[in-house]
């Protein structure tokens, strides 16, 4: 990705736009900031750089950032994305989804992306709930959970997206929460500099819906939960399915370079005798 002199961090912030929407509490702040630190401690150019979103709580970050940024439509943003390093492979893309925005209508998008392993930085910011529209499950609600549209419990099983992309042919793919802010923040950095797809999710509390559904507590008990439920990638490695239910891996999960897409692209074109 193309890098240029380092700007102050709150350079990458629309001032004018903030106080932001998201509820006291919530962990899309925390997910936000460690993008912008990821992207200033890579350097990426400002002007070089565009920042592509879906719809749902967590797609309102683009609008915050003084990018070029691109607030699209629901599950699409990897699409749109996808768009833009086409046309123009210089570009450092990335792109902020939730859990429904991309693991529900977008699924075939984000499955696709990470098959290409086209140089686009995914990070999904996984609140485990379709936040926005009060609450109802999403396909990473953890079985037997409780959301607007689950009253009983969630009787669907959860993606594990890391694994999805990972099969899918993503290059690199890690997670961390909000807990862990200076993970995310350095394992987003490594998927910025990745040339290929890089899928980084972001575990974050909602405690206005899946917090307040499940009994959960204030931001403060989720977030605490999210350390004890935490286990380093090292660790799980030695562990069984059973010592790994309910846990969360954390740390660089995959990092396998391999052919990025738009190269494969332009060598098409250059054989078919055009060029850019
Ligand atoms: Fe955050 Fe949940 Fe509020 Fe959306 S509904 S802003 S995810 S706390
Ligand atoms: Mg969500």
């Amino acid at each position: 990705m193309a890098a240029a002199e380092k700007v102050p961090v709150k350079r990458y912030l629309r001032l004018a736009k903030l106080p932001h929407i998201w509820c006291p509490g919530c962990g899309h702040g925390i997910a936000l900031q460690a993008l912008i630190r990821a992207i200033h401690s890579t350097g990426l150019s400002q002007d070089n750089t565009v920042i592509v979103s879906g719809i749902g709580c967590s797609s309102r970050a683009s609008g915050y950032l003084d990018f070029d940024t691109l607030h699209t439509t629901h599950g699409r943003a990897l699409a749109f994305a996808t768009g833009i390093k086409v046309a123009n492979p210089d570009l450092n893309v990335v792109v902020i989804t939730g859990d429904g925005d991309a693991a529900a209508i977008g699924g075939n998008h984000l499955i696709h992306a990470a098959r290409r392993n086209i140089g686009i930085t995914c990070v999904c910011f996984n609140n485990t709930i379709y936040g926005m529209t009060s609450g109802q499950y999403s396909p990473l609600t953890p079985t037997d959970a409780y959301a607007t549209t689950a009253p009983y419990g969630n009787i669907d099983t959860p993606f594990d997206l890391c694994e999805l992309t990972k099969a899918a042919g993503a290059s690199y793919v890690a997670r961390a929460t909000t807990y862990h802010a200076r993970l995310l923040e350095k394992l987003i950095a490594k998927g910025l500099q990745n040339d290929g797809f890089s899928f980084i999710e972001a575990v974050v509390q909602c405690p206005t819906y899946f917090g307040r559904k499940n009994k959960l507590g204030d931001a403060f008990r989720m977030m605490k939960l999210m350390q004890e439920r935490s286990v380093p990638v090292s660790k799980a490695a030695a562990m069984t399915a059973e010592e790994l239910a309910g846990k969360i891996v954390i740390g660089e999960l995959w990092h396998r370079p391999r052919p990025e897409y738009t190269k494969a692209y332009d060598a098409v074109i250059a054989k078919a005798g055009g060029g850019r």
